[in-house]
């Protein structure tokens, strides 16, 4: 087994050893093109992975035929889940879409959102957050000095997928989740977890957690094994193309470029760009450029090559981000010169995820949880 000097790069793709938790083999491959190979068998771009899909499709009609919907659908008017929502109507499937709005939706993603349900015909669900209450806890979260800024945000968008579909009494949640090129996130700059967010705002913020949609590990367990919901990354069973499907959604529903990778949030845009870079040396380019590389969508020298250029902050992005959340320029100082932290210094679930591994492996082989999950919390840990 090679050492992790920092140096050391991924011979196939282009991780590296400033990843937490990555560990190349006697090939100098790392763990997480490990990963992407196990989910490449799960979710195959072959006829066996059409069949797969076609099958699942077949079930969620079969599962909501006496319902006005059959499947729950995510959207923030980025590209992925427009295209979900596009893609589960040409599957003749009757989606219910739901939105997450946390205050920092970009103008053009609220339009992306409104054109594609209407051109569509497709219902929504626009769920928002009291932002005084959202922005205590972001707050909180850049206080507690952890990379993982935006999990308030994404598990909350869970939570209220799940808490529709469950409303609703609908079995599916259709996510656009893509291991070809998103990549797979190492658990200390991701980990989403109830008690986490619960554990940072009781130690940070100042407001309750009231309108705050949160998701236990007990709410999930009672959301798939006693209701029943299961989800499907609709995307990993496609052969995707980032280019050719921003071309169909400009045509097919009046869609337009949010201008980067998750830059439907401005705030998103400004912990991307600027404070995991100035606080963390983390470039989440590399996640995503490995992805890219491994689903062979780019030569590993075209993004060695891109990654020398360092992320840009947009000092404007940053400047109108801290005045919204209620930061000035010294407090945001100051949160930049905290040691960083991780997770595993505030009190979370994790040890209780650790602790059920072998229930949660078996659960993932009957599809009652996604095997991402068993991946990204478990497999890559081992
Ligand atoms: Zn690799």
């Amino acid at each position: 087994m090679s050492s992790n000097d920092n140096h050391q790069i991924c011979s196939r793709c282009i991780s590296d050893a400033t990843i937490p938790d990555i560990r190349f083999d006697e090939r100098g491959v790392c763990n997480f093109c490990r990963i992407h190979d196990s989910l490449n068998e799960q979710f195959p771009l072959n006829d066996k992975g059409k069949q797969k899909l076609d099958q699942i499709v077949g079930k969620i009609q079969r599962d909501g035929q006496f319902r006005k919907y059959d499947c729950i659908v995510g959207v923030s008017g980025g590209t992925d889940s427009t295209f979900c929502l596009y893609m589960a109507k040409r599957l003749g499937l009757r989606p219910l879409a739901v939105h997450f709005d946390n205050g920092w939706d970009s103008e053009v993603s609220i339009a992306n959102i409104n054109n594609a349900i209407r051109i569509l015909e497709v219902d929504l669900e626009w769920i928002t957050v009291d932002f005084k209450e959202f922005s205590d806890i972001q707050r909180s979260f850049l206080k507690a000095s952890v990379p993982d800024v935006e999990i308030p945000t994404d598990l909350a968008i869970h939570a209220v997928l799940h808490r529709v579909a469950a409303k609703n009494n609908v079995k599916w949640i259709i996510n656009g989740m893509n291991f070809r090129t998103e990549g797979i996130q190492p658990l200390k700059w991701s980990y989403m977890d109830g008690r986490y967010v619960r554990s940072i705002q009781e130690r940070y913020g100042h407001l309750p957690l009231v309108t705050y949609p949160n998701l236990t590990i007990r709410n999930m367990v009672d959301f798939s094994l006693i209701k029943g919901i299961k989800t499907l990354p609709l995307l990993a069973y496609m052969n995707y193309s980032k280019a050719e499907t921003k071309d169909i959604l400009r045509r097919e529903v009046d869609w337009s470029d949010c201008g980067g990778h998750h830059f439907e949030s401005l705030y998103t845009r400004f912990v991307i760009t600027d404070l995991l870079w100035k606080k963390f040396g983390i470039d989440k380019r590399k996640i995503q450029l490995s992805a890219e590389v491994r689903s062979e969508k780019l030569t590993r020298d075209a993004a060695l090559e891109i990654l020398k250029t360092p992320p840009g902050g947009d000092a404007e992005v940053t400047e109108i981000v801290l005045g919204k959340i209620g930061f000035t320029e010294e407090e945001f100082r100051e949160i930049l010169s905290l040691p960083p932290k991780t997770f595993l210094d505030y009190p979370t679930s994790y040890p209780l995820i650790k602790a059920l591994k072998w229930p949660i492996r078996l659960a993932c082989s009957m599809n009652v949880i996604p095997k991402i999950f068993y991946e990204k919390y478990l497999g890559a840990q081992t």
